[in-house]
C-alpha cells in the first residue's frame, strides 16, 4: 500500500489493532460495525450491532465490566447474545473470536491487477460524515483513512437542497471548515482537504455560488434529482456543470443503481469531450450498488483522455475499504494510472484542481 503510516492517537482502537493489545469492548464492537459495512451488510444484525455500540458507549465502563462477570448484558435493551459475547471477549482480553471470524469473512476481494492500482492510490477524494447522511465523525474517517494507507482525504459532504442527506448550508459548511482545521493540527501529516458533494440542479447550474466553492480544495459535482429527465436535456445540464471552472469531478455519472435504477440518459460523447475540455476528472465510483460509470462508458471516458479518480463514496468507516472494486474495474478496462487523480502526491493533485 502506498504512503506512509501516519502515528495514531494514544487509545484508539486503531492503535490497539496495531499494536495487538486487548481491545476495550466499545473498540471491539466498533470494529464489528466496521467490518459489517465493509460488507455492505445493513441487514438486522448491522442494525443491531450499531444500537449494541451506541448502549457501550453511553455506559459507564465499570458497569459494562460489572454486567459482564455477573452475566447480566443482555439485560440492557439493545444488547444482545452476539454483541454480550464481544464484549465479554474484549474484558476477558484474548481473542474476540466473533470479530476475528468477522475479519476474515469481510475483506473486500481484490484481482492481482486491481491491487497494482490500489497500492498506487494515496488518498480517497469522495466520502461524508455526519455532518450530511455518513453515520461517522469526520476524525473517525480520517483515523480509518490513516490506517488504509492514506495520506489524504477529500471531506465531501452534501450541499444544500439534498435535504434528505441533511445537506450543509453555507453556514454549517463554514462550521465545519473550522472543524477539519483543527483535526489537521492533531493528525499531520495526513491532510483533510476541503470540499463538498455539490448538486447539479436541473439547467446545470450548483446548488452553490462561485463564493462558497472557491474557498473549497475539491469540488465533486453530482445529479441526484429529476434523473429521468430526456436525453438532450440531461447532455445539457451535465455538460454545463463540466464546463463550470470550480468543478473538479463528475461524480457517479449515471445515477444508476445496479438492479434497481437504470441509468440517466445523456450523449456520453458530449460529456466526456467537455470533461476532458474543462479538466473536470471522472470519478469511479466504488460503491457496490453504484459500480459508475460502467465499463464502456469508462472505456469511451478514457478514449476522450479524461482523467479520473477511483472514490469510494464513503458513508461509514469500513466503506473507505470499497476502493478495490473500483480498482478491479479500472484495471479491467486499463485506466492509465498516471490519469487517476488520487494516485498522485497532494501537491500534483492540489496544483491540478487548481488549475496550474
Ligand atoms: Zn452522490
Ligand atoms: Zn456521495
Amino acid at each position: 500500500m502506498a504512503g506512509h503510516r501516519a502515528s495514531f492517537p494514544p487509545g484508539t482502537a486503531a492503535e490497539q489493532r496495531v499494536d495487538c493489545t486487548p481491545v476495550t469492548p466499545v473498540a471491539a464492537l466498533e470494529r464489528v460495525v466496521h467490518c459489517l459495512d465493509r460488507a455492505h451488510d445493513t441487514g438486522f444484525k448491522a442494525k443491531a450491532f450499531v444500537r449494541a455500540l451506541e448502549v457501550a458507549r453511553a455506559l459507564p465502563p465499570d458497569e459494562l465490566a460489572q454486567r459482564a462477570k455477573s452475566d447480566t448484558l443482555t439485560e440492557l435493551e439493545g444488547i444482545g447474545d452476539s454483541s454480550a459475547k464481544v464484549i465479554q471477549q474484549a474484558l476477558a482480553g484474548g481473542d474476540v473470536a466473533y470479530l476475528a471470524d468477522l475479519e476474515a469473512k469481510t475483506q473486500v476481494p481484490i484481482t492481482p491487477e486491481g491491487a497494482e492500482y490500489r497500492g498506487a492510490l494515496r488518498g480517497d477524494l469522495h466520502l461524508h460524515s455526519r455532518w450530511s447522511d455518513g453515520g461517522a465523525t469526520i476524525e473517525a474517517m480520517a483515523l480509518t483513512a490513516v490506517e488504509l494507507g492514506h495520506e489524504y482525504m477529500v471531506l465531501t459532504d452534501h450541499s444544500p437542497r439534498l435535504t434528505i442527506a441533511h445537506g450543509l448550508s453555507e453556514e454549517r459548511l463554514h462550521e465545519q471548515l473550522a472543524d477539519v482545521a483543527v483535526l489537521n493540527e492533531r493528525l499531520a501529516p495526513f491532510r483533510i482537504l476541503t470540499g463538498i458533494e455539490v448538486d447539479i440542479l436541473e439547467d446545470g447550474t450548483l446548488d452553490h455560488g462561485d463564493d462558497v466553492l472557491s474557498q473549497l480544495d475539491v469540488v465533486v459535482a453530482s445529479v441526484h434529482s429529476k434523473l429521468r429527465m430526456g436525453g438532450q436535456e440531461m447532455t445539457e445540464r451535465m455538460v454545463r456543470a463540466v464546463a463550470n471552472p470550480h468543478v473538479d469531478i463528475l461524480g457517479h455519472c449515471t445515477g444508476r443503481l445496479i438492479g434497481k435504477r437504470d441509468p440517466s440518459s445523456f450523449d456520453p460523447d458530449y460529456v466526456f469531450a467537455a470533461c476532458a475540455q474543462f479538466h473536470t476528472a471522472v470519478e469511479i465510483n466504488c460503491r457496490p450498488e453504484r459500480l459508475d460509470p460502467p465499463r464502456p462508458l469508462l472505456q469511451m471516458a478514457i478514449e476522450y483522455g479524461c482523467y479520473f479518480a477511483i472514490n469510494s463514496d464513503a458513508h461509514a468507516t469500513g466503506q473507505l475499504e470499497w476502493q478495490p472494486h473500483g480498482c478491479n474495474r479500472a484495471a479491467e478496462v486499463g485506466v492509465p494510472l498516471d490519469r487517476v487523480l488520487n494516485s498522485w502526491p497532494i501537491e500534483q493533485l492540489l496544483a491540478w484542481v487548481a488549475g496550474e
